[in-house]
């Protein structure tokens, strides 16, 4: 699947939903500034989650508000960006804060980054 041509480190098939229904939808100033953060971190950054129908959304445990929830109509605000260990979160979490991010999820092998305009900002939560 193609590149996308303003975030060329990502591809639609890391963002389109896990289920294998084709759901894609990304915002695209989201996509825009997670590639300004992926430059500036300087190493990979793997999608575990983009793009969620939902039914995907609801196997996955995701709330009704989950800023992954996409289809025709609805834009993915978000990313699950897979992380190994303290040094990879040390890493990206500062260069996702350095490009204006102010939501993020952290998990023990993720890191969640959403800029959903629904959600209040300036929010770090753990799983
Ligand atoms: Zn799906």
């Amino acid at each position: 699947m193609p590149r996308y041509d303003f975030a060329p480190h990502f591809t639609e098939e890391e963002f389109v939903c896990k289920c294998g229904c084709g759901t894609l939808n990304v915002n695209r100033k989201f996509l825009e500034r997670l590639e300004r953060g992926r430059i500036r971190a300087e190493r990979p950054f793997p999608i575990a989650s983009g793009c969620r129908c939902e039914e995907h959304n609801k196997d996955e445990g995701g709330v009704d508000s989950s800023s992954h929830l996409a289809s025709i109509e609805e834009e993915c605000y978000a990313a699950d960006i897979g992380v190994r260990g303290s040094r990879g979160r040390g890493i990206i979490l500062p260069a996702l804060v350095g490009v204006g991010f102010n939501r993020f999820g952290i998990a023990k092998s993720f890191i969640h980054v959403d800029i959903d305009p629904e959600l209040p900002p300036n929010m770090i939560w753990v799983y």
